[in-house]
């Protein structure tokens, strides 16, 4: 059994040192890239959203490498997420390719037996016993924490930081040296390495950059090729941003949503203009931004594929808050012709709004 997976930002590290520790073949498809995505886009529907196409050019790239089981992460809708894995396994059926899925469920809606059975079927190759494999589980976990923490500094960090680029060079160095290690100890030195590094940068607190929140629909806002890189490039321009959703908080909402007490801050901000789940992260979109109005934020950058059913549906209430908020909330909306030219041109007219108001103080 060789094991891939699809790529969604760092989420790679994070299964590489949980695979590593436990002893599994894999293959990480190559980094997402426009032949990827031109992959998935010739052999998926067309009116299918960007996350679905990409995962297709990531298996088939992966395939090509030897792949010949999926594991992805699954949900029984409402939007089509819930039917990724099955409309995935056809296609690849169809394109003549016998791949096996394993697809991770949420335990409150295919129940714990199947979930632990599922996870028997992803150890199976390793010949670790179950103590080792638990242990690898909770390496991965660290991993990914570790990450999560040290991006989001680097991106906040990026608009204080003293020497211009320092915190992009050390995301950079930090992703570049923990892919080339192939022991599970070591990668989490490396990135503890790195969080002090990141922590130890010097910051000029007399500086006052613009703060922007990134929202949005989770893959596009978490995959930096589907956004088109839009924390690397705020970084760039000395602004300082946040994003919620993580790879680790998606761990940590899942975990607690069985017992009603994931997202509470998010749920509790978005309830007056989206009371209800309408699938997706629509809710904790519209949460994040009245978050980020009380947390005086400049502005909000809302990103999501298109034809993205619940984004739709945040962006048609998102001029409300923003209105009712004095609030500036840009939205980006993403797909395979999204041309790089308009999209910085969007950005930087977006930057140069929210400098003039900071100027003026309106907010
Ligand atoms: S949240 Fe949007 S982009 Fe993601 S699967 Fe659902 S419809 Fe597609």
């Amino acid at each position: 059994m060789k094991i891939t997976f699809p790529h969604m930002g760092n989420i790679h590290i994070a299964v590489k040192v949980f695979f590593d520790a436990m002893g599994v073949d894999y293959v990480i498809p190559p980094m997402n890239n426009g032949q990827a995505l031109e992959i998935g886009a010739i052999y998926s529907p067309e009116e299918m959203c960007l996350p679905y196409k990409i995962m297709i050019g990531n298996y088939m790239q992966a395939i090509e490498q030897g792949a010949n089981t999926v594991v992805i992460v699954g949900s029984c809708g409402p939007c089509r997420f819930g039917e990724y894995c099955e409309l995935q396994i056809n296609l690849l059926k169809k394109l003549g390719h016998e791949v096996k899925f394993i697809v991770l469920d949420n335990p409150k809606e295919i129940g714990k037996e199947e979930v632990f059975k599922r996870i028997g079927l992803l150890v199976q190759g390793s010949k670790k016993n179950k103590y080792e494999n638990v242990k690898a589980a909770l390496k991965g976990i660290k991993a990914m924490n570790l990450l999560d923490e040290i991006e989001k500094k680097a991106y906040w960090f990026a608009g204080y930081e003293g020497n211009k680029g320092e915190c992009k060079k050390i995301l950079y160095r930090c992703r570049q040296e923990v892919v080339s290690t192939e022991d599970s100890d070591q990668a989490l030195k490396i990135l503890t390495k790195y969080k002090k590094a990141i922590h130890n940068v010097k910051l000029d607190y007399s500086k006052e950059p613009l703060k922007v929140a990134i929202i949005g629909e989770i893959y596009t806002v978490i995959e930096p090729f589907s956004n088109q890189y839009i924390e690397e490039r705020l970084m760039d321009y000395g602004v300082s941003s946040i994003r919620t959703l993580t790879p680790s908080w998606w761990v940590k909402d899942m975990a607690l949503k069985a017992v009603h007490l994931n997202s509470i801050k998010l749920r509790r901000a978005s309830k007056e203009y989206l009371a209800l789940g309408i699938g997706g992260h629509a809710t904790e979109c519209i949460g994040e931004a009245v978050l980020a109005t009380k947390a005086k934020y400049d502005g909000a950058i809302q990103i999501f594929p298109v034809g993205c059913m619940p984004e739709i549906v945040s962006k048609a209430i998102l001029p409300t808050i923003s209105k009712e908020k004095n609030f500036p909330i840009m939205t980006l909306v993403m797909d395979e012709m999204t041309g790089e030219g308009g999209y910085a041109t969007r950005v930087e007219a977006f930057l140069d709004l929210l400098e003039r108001r900071k100027e003026r103080c309106i907010i």
